[in-house]
């Protein structure tokens, strides 16, 4: 028999289980359908995993660094199996946190593996190979997105390994090639460099972490080599061979010329594809922008009653994940929403951490508006020189008759936690007079925004300007 729902999501990662529990604030019954295990790739080989290991390897780089602050460790020291064992207690922990929300939501959850029959008719093939059909007048589609491999030479070698892989080594490896010097391979760059990894970056495009200001790419690529991270950028990977000493060559083109690096792993880290395997879209008409589900502001596909939420739609963040969820489910339930696109904050965390929200100073003067740039550094940033982390800046691009902040760029201590309160400026078209009105706590890290927007009026306090000195 069909089980008749007012709402089925499919797929259980940070878009479908969000939709599902607006949807049953709302009042709805909801189906939520997952073939593998609820919170997606963020929880079990994404956000989470990665942030869990990368929390360690900063702990063990502080206790390397504790004499700097006078304190005296006699051994500093891992157990790479006991910091894996953490890291799966967080992910099932959290996993299981997204698992109490659920039911407690009243969600009805089905493992298994959803496909289309229908519009509104989909089929779930269970974990134990029985079937089961689920009829809803609105689907959301929130499958997501998996590791990209293309066809290069060698990707397929023993000793060539992505992130999900790469969440799960058993051991440090002595030296990676990573290739991709985006969120993933600079992440990945941090964690196994702090744990003693000899790490080599390869990154095809001008500059690391390339969809930021490309201000930020260089300064992080200046810090990846200060502390040991070699970075090669405008290079290409060509192929991947196994070498006599059982490790692994790697055949590049770099802007003076062909070149081989060696390494003992090598990582690669080029992107996500969306996955939409298996769930006869294809059958439905539901139009395709290239490979992601194409959608509107209200996250609607083309087909009536059809919505597309998260990766499959190009979203790149669990965040972006959440609010898509809310507004389709929303839509679906008759109320109003849209997505506002102008402040998704963007996240990596590397070391030094890079967040950006809005426009690029680049992006901005496109539009044809005229615009002020300020800057400040953490150098100048009491906390950050307390902390020991005073690499970096932030920058404030905002328009320049008006004021208001339109781009803020950031690379520093804690600075994913520092842009959301950019993103509140950005979101509510806040002036730098609104932020320069703010009173900011001392001695804070965010006294580093407040200076960068002050600054774009030349009024920074805790800076001396030239023209000042003279
Ligand atoms: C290493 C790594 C680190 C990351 N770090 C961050 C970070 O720090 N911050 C951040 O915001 N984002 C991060 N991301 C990105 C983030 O994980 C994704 O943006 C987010 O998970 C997307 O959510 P989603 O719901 O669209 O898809 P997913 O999380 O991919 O979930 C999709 C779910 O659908 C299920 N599914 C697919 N097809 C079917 C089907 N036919 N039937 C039933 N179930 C199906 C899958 O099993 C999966 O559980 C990271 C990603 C990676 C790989």
């Amino acid at each position: 028999m069909a089980i008749d729902t007012d709402i089925a999501i499919i797929g259980g990662g940070p878009g479908g289980y969000v939709a599902g529990i607006r949807a049953a604030q709302l009042g709805a019954r909801v189906v939520l359908i997952e073939k593998d295990q609820l919170g997606g790739t963020c929880t079990n080989r994404g956000c989470i995993p990665s942030k869990a290991l990368l929390d360690a390897s900063a702990r063990y780089q502080a206790i390397q660094h504790a004499s700097e602050f006078g304190l005296t460790v006699s051994s500093a020291g891992f157990d790479f199996a006991q910091v894996q064992a953490r890291k799966d207690k967080v992910v099932r922990q959290l996993r299981s946190g997204v698992e109490t929300l659920v039911k407690g939501n009243g969600i009805t959850l089905i493992h298994g593996v959803g496909s289309f029959i229908d519009a509104h008719r989909l089929q779930v093939r269970l974990d134990d190979g029985r079937t089961e059909e689920v009829t809803a007048p609105n689907i959301v589609i929130a499958t997501g997105s998996v590791e990209s491999r293309p066809p290069i030479p060698g990707l397929d070698l023993p000793g060539v390994f992505g992130s999900d892989q790469g969440l799960e080594l058993p051991e440090v490896p002595k030296s990676v090639v990573i290739i991709g010097g985006g969120a993933i391979g600079v992440e990945f760059a941090t964690m196994l460099s702090g744990f003693g990894s000899e790490i080599t970056i390869v990154e095809m495009l001008s500059s690391l972490v390339p969809t930021e200001d490309p201000e930020i790419g260089r300064a992080l690529a200046q810090q990846f080599e200060r502390r040991g991270i070699h970075v090669h950028t405008g290079t290409r990977l060509e192929r991947i061979t196994q070498s006599p000493d059982g490790g692994l060559d790697v055949a590049v083109t770099t802007p003076t010329g062909a070149a081989t690096l060696h390494a003992e792993r090598v990582m690669v880290a080029i992107g996500r594809v969306p996955y939409t395997q298996g769930l006869g879209i294809d059958r439905l008409g539901i139009e395709m922008n290239r490979h992601f589900i194409k959608v509107n502001t209200r996250m609607q596909t083309n087909v009536p009653g059809i919505y597309a939420i998260g990766d499959v739609v190009g979203g790149r963040y669990a965040h972006t994940a959440f609010m898509q969820g809310e507004v389709a489910v929303e839509n679906a339930l008759g109320h109003d929403a849209e997505m506002d696109y102008r402040a998704i904050p963007n996240v990596t965390f590397c070391s030094p951490q890079v967040a950006s929200v809005g426009l690029t100073e680049e992006q901005a003067r496109a539009t044809g508006q005229e615009i002020k740039v300020g800057r400040f550094p953490f150098i100048a940033t009491a906390k950050a020189v307390i902390v020991g982390e005073s690499a970096g800046f932030v920058k404030v691009v905002a328009d320049a008759k008006y004021g208001q902040v339109l781009g803020v760029h950031m690379i520093g201590p804690e600075v994913t936690d520092l842009i959301a309160e950019a993103a509140l400026a950005v979101i509510m078209e806040a002036t730098i007079e609104d932020v320069a009105h703010t009173i900011h706590a001392h001695p804070t890290l965010p006294e580093a925004f407040k200076e960068a927007a002050l600054d774009v009026e030349q009024r920074a306090i805790h800076v001396v300007r030239r023209a000042a000195r003279r």
